[in-house]
């Protein structure tokens, strides 16, 4: 997006701000779905968790897009968006079965990551169609923190129990449509993927009515110029020569799907912040923002590098600064970062701001959570509000613990 929108966009809608393009999320959806144009049936979900905007889930939901959802609240939103619970996989972890149950009445695809629940829910539900996640073991993802297919691993069941899980669906008859894995965040090797999938297919192989294979997601996208990414195009060229030699073999077409959040909205959001202070240490030149984790926690909470630019000054002479926020902690986006020379009142962006910020945001300090802007050809849509003041209290409910009072009844106590 050119500078001169993004600070009409602050213009019109003040500080600090999340920016969307709306062209970008649509590029990369049919990149994707390029890559795989030799399935026969291909489902993207979109992970929701990324960015569950409902203008955002209404753009997927335009492009045929169907959702990948962690919680009920999640798939709540999703049909709030108008997705037809057909297309709305819900992968929990650690749920019960009655939040499992809520799912299935919402009618949305049910995914199951334990065994113990696996074998109440069959006994209980012979009848619904249900997706199992694997744990393939195969190590990947950018940081322990995102990467979930190792043995400590609390996802999925592990692959050494299928035995096990072939037990409980043949005592129950439970009706086994799908097998699922999710192995981490930010896969740089595609050879994972392929290592994995085979993986998959030999475990799909013990199911007689499945309707689709998942394999997750954690493609990495480039977070810097020159930053390395996941190549989609070769993946989609060698996983569809495989998928499609199982489905022969199998006997049947099955459909490919894959749940991706931050390939989806990464790079198509901005985070943009005016800069309150420049302030000269004995170390180093700070230049404090008006926003703080409290908004974008990735760089404090996965040591994340978000590219930042001073969208007010882009051509100025660069220097060192260390970019912080204005939290009363230790708060910091970038250190050391070379950044067109910045004043006060400049606004800075923060790249790949679209996926895992706006929606780990939270009121920390008190602070109102940010607005979000979706810019489609052009044009600048509000799609949330800024927070107020009534935000912060809607739901809090005062009591007045009146400290006199106490102090009297316990003078008075009869004797
Ligand atoms: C978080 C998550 C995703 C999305 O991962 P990305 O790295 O954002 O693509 C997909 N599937 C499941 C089950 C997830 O928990």
């Amino acid at each position: 997006m050119k500078r001169e929108d993004l600070l009409k966009v602050t213009e019109e809608f003040g500080s600090p701000i999340y920016v969307y393009d709306a062209e970008k999320i649509i590029s990369q959806y049919k990149r994707l779905n390029n890559a795989f144009k030799k399935v026969k049936h291909l489902r993207l979900h979109y992970a929701v968790k990324a960015l569950s905007n409902l203008s955002v889930l209404k753009l997927f939901n335009e492009l045929g897009s169907g959702l990948d959802t962690v919680s009920i609240q999640e798939v709540m939103l999703g049909l709030k968006a108008g997705v037809s619970p057909e297309k709305i996989i819900y992968t929990p972890n650690g749920v019960s079965v009655e939040e499992l149950e809520k799912a299935v009445e919402l009618g949305v695809q049910i995914n199951i990551d334990n065994l113990i629940v696996l074998e109440q829910f069959g006994a209980k539900h012979p009848n619904v169609p249900v997706c199992i996640r694997i744990n393939p073991h195969v190590m990947a993802g950018g940081n322990t923190n995102i990467s979930v297919g190792h043995i400590d691993s609390k996802f999925g069941i592990s692959i050494h129990q299928m035995p096990h899980i072939i037990r409980i669906v043949e005592n129950t008859g439970m009706n086994i449509n799908g097998i699922h894995m999710h192995t981490g965040s930010d896969i740089l090797d595609i050879g994972v993927f392929l290592h994995a999938a085979e993986i998959l297919f030999e475990a799909a192989q013990n199911f007689k009515n499945l309707d689709f294979i998942d394999f997750g997601s954690g493609f990495k996208v480039p977070y810097h110029a020159n930053d390395i990414e996941t190549n989609v195009e070769e993946l989609g060229e060698q996983l569809s020569t495989r998928f499609n030699e199982f489905c022969k073999s199998y006997g049947k077409n099955l459909t490919l799907a894959f749940e991706p959040g931050k390939f989806m909205v990464s790079e198509a959001g901005q985070f943009l912040a005016k800069v309150n202070v420049v302030k000269q240490t004995t170390s180093t030149v700070f230049a404090h923002v008006d926003t703080g984790f409290n908004h974008l926690i990735r760089p404090m909470f996965y040591g994340s590098n978000h590219e930042i630019e001073n969208v007010s000054n882009p051509n100025a002479n660069k220097r060192f600064y260390s970019v912080v926020g204005y939290i009363c902690e230790t708060d910091t986006f970038a250190n050391n970062k070379m950044i067109s020379e910045i004043r006060e009142g400049d606004f800075l962006s923060f790249k790949n701001a679209g996926a895992y910020c706006f929606s780990m945001a939270s009121n920390y300090n008190s602070r109102f959570r940010p607005a979000e802007v979706l810019c489609y050809k052009g044009e600048a849509h509000l799609i949330r509000k800024r927070e107020t003041f009534d935000d912060l209290v809607q739901n809090q409910v005062e009591v007045d613990i009146n400290l006199n009072a106490n102090k009297k009844t316990s003078v008075s106590e009869p004797a």
